[in-house]
């Protein structure tokens, strides 16, 4: 049976189906790309001071990271990989 493979254009990361065309979300959009750690969904009604974004809020912003100081702000959507190469 062939199979199909398709490349996340963010971080590289391989996908496999066997189904051309097929779709597949990749995870690293929830990653930190900083230090790794999977990062917080963001929530706007928390106190701006607690992001430290001094009453600006970034509409764009979907994942929050509070490792770092300020934290890291990620408005990295999640990545659709399309499996349209042929593997095998
Ligand atoms: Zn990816
Ligand atoms: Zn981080």
């Amino acid at each position: 049976m062939s199979k199909y493979m398709g490349k996340c254009s963010k971080c590289g990361k391989t996908y496999y189906s066997n189904r051309k065309g097929d779709i597949i979300v990749c995870d690293c959009w929830k990653y930190c790309p900083l230090c790794g750690a999977e990062m917080q969904p963001y929530t706007p009604d928390l106190t701006p001071s607690f992001y430290g974004l001094d009453g600006k809020r970034d509409l764009h912003v979907l994942m929050v990271c509070m490792n770092h100081s300020p934290p890291f702000y990620s408005s990295q959507k999640p990545v659709e990989v399309v499996a349209h190469e042929k593997f095998e």
